[in-house]
């Protein structure tokens, strides 16, 4: 297909394919993109024809780039845009930092237009946004909350908006967000376009919402777990216990070659235990879940992107949608609960095409949880063991054809060997063999009989 615009010497041939307008083409050249991923080869055209899109895209893919691009260029492209006083274009998503790390996105895509866009999170000043909404953006971001706060208080109206754009729907419906949507949308009435992305299929109220919002969309399935493999090394290491969890961690920290590095725990208590242990070994690393408030969380973000610190623990809802350059280390400290949700941990890393080292530490109660993932992404982590810290626990003694461990009967007693565990079900007693804490000082996971798994906290 021929340009639309003409193109200037630097501009990747392939981003040229599509009809951008040429000051976006400057922008994308200026930024050094040289291919489009995936994602944008795949939504940029059916979006610049004006279709309705459902795109299931994890973060890392170049979504942000596959919306924004014909979005913005819809905005530069009407002629009668400059009468227009309303907001033109909104761009709904779950979270503060995500929606900063958008208007970042946004502001260097639009670095060559006068295109005017703001921000409106919860967390920051009210009367501020109020302002900030008089001075007529074309582009707004807003997470549902604080939106629904103005639309309540009169400070904005969206029936100018032309092209809505719902980020990580799936990730807002989890967060309870569901009427909250339905009502913006229904305020932006007269939208021409609407472009839904979801990191995961999502299920029925997904399905639903989809169906309610969008007009005949082309639905685009790129959450190719596949692609996860092209770039990112899987392993994992077996662990006795937290404590010896612990030890992997600042072993990898210390050993591993890396820019920057994530370490991921399914609880807020774990995050707050690991933290303060690894302050105490004099690393310099923040803490990210979602009890923090947003100075904080601010802070821990800009740091790590700055390179202030070259560490971060967290959890899944704090870290979900950030993209931070650099991040090549994923430590899953637990296992995460769900296939999806391993993918967005490890999407962190890999991207846009860059080398990246997923290490997941599995204990006897992690295991069946790791290899039901092993088998959700079709693919087998590499073994690792790392000798001077080799422990007792090397993975359950035999293993069903599923790759779990084979089950071990309740009422058998206890044995030193870590394998042979309590069932799940046995009542919640210290073992008299226990150890009373690891080494660390951490709770022993391995010293409570029952081996439930906790509930999310986050
Ligand atoms: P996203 O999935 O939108 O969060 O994008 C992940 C990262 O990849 C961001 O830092 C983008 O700036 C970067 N990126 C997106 N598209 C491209 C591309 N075509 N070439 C190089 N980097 C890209």
């Amino acid at each position: 297909m021929q340009p639309f615009f003409p193109i200037r010497a630097e501009v990747s041939p392939v981003f040229s394919q599509f009809a951008l307008h040429e000051r976006l083409l400057k922008a994308v050249a200026e930024l050094n993109f040289t291919e489009p991923t995936p994602v944008q080869l795949a939504a940029i055209p059916p979006a610049l024809e004006g279709r309705d899109l459902r795109v299931t895209a994890q973060t890392g893919s170049g979504k942000t780039a596959a919306f924004l691009l014909p979005l913005l260029n819809r905005l530069l492209g009407d002629a009668n845009a400059k009468q227009r006083t309303d907001v033109r274009s909104l761009i709904l998503l779950p979270t503060r930092e995500l929606a900063q790390q958008i208007l970042k996105e946004v502001e260097r895509f639009s670095q060559f237009t006068f295109l005017k866009s703001a921000l409106v999170t919860g967390g920051e000043d009210f009367k501020e946004q109020a302002a900030l909404l008089r001075r007529q953006p074309d582009l707004l971001i807003a997470t549902p909350g604080r939106l629904m706060e103005h639309l309540n208080a009169g400070s904005l109206k969206l029936n100018g908006v032309e092209v809505l754009v719902l980020d990580e729907a799936d990730r807002m419906l989890d967060m309870g967000f569901a009427e909250d949507i339905e009502r913006i949308t229904a305020e932006c009435a007269n939208r021409q376009q609407t472009l839904l992305f979801s990191a995961t299929g999502g299920g029925k109220v997904l399905r639903e919402m989809i169906a309610k919002v969008l007009r005949e969309p082309v639905h685009l399935k790129l959450n190719s777990v596949d692609q996860l493999s092209e770039t990112t090394v899987q392993q994992i290491i077996t662990a006795d216990d937290p404590g010896h969890k612990e030890r992997l961690v600042h072993w990898l920290l210390t050993n591993e070659t890396y820019r920057k590095a994530i370490v991921f725990t399914n609880t807020r208590a774990q995050a707050d235990r690991l933290y303060g242990h690894m302050v105490a070994a004099d690393y310099k690393v923040f803490v990210l879940h979602g009890e923090k408030d947003q100075k904080d969380r601010k802070l821990a973000i800009d740091r790590l992107k700055q390179g202030g610190t070259k560490v971060l623990v967290a959890t899944d809802v704090a870290a979900r949608g950030l993209d931070i350059e650099g991040l090549d280390l994923v430590i899953n400290f637990d296992m995460p609960r769900s296939g999806d949700e391993y993918v967005h941990r490890i999407g962190r890393t890999g991207r846009a095409g860059e080398a990246g080292l997923a290490v997941s530490l599995i204990c006897h109660n992690d295991w069946n949880l790791m290899s039901s993932i092993e088998r959700y992404l079709k693919q087998r982590f590499e073994r690792r063991v790392i000798k001077e810290l080799k422990g007792s626990y090397q993975g359950p003694k035999n293993v069903k054809a599923s790759g779990k461990a084979v089950g071990v009967k309740k009422k058998k007693t206890d044995k030193k060997d870590g394998a042979k565990k309590p069932a799940a079900k046995a009542t919640p007693k210290r073992r008299p063999n226990a150890p009373k804490a690891a080494p660390s000082g951490l709770v022993s996971q391995d010293g409570l009989a029952p081996l439930k798994r906790k509930k999310p906290v986050e």
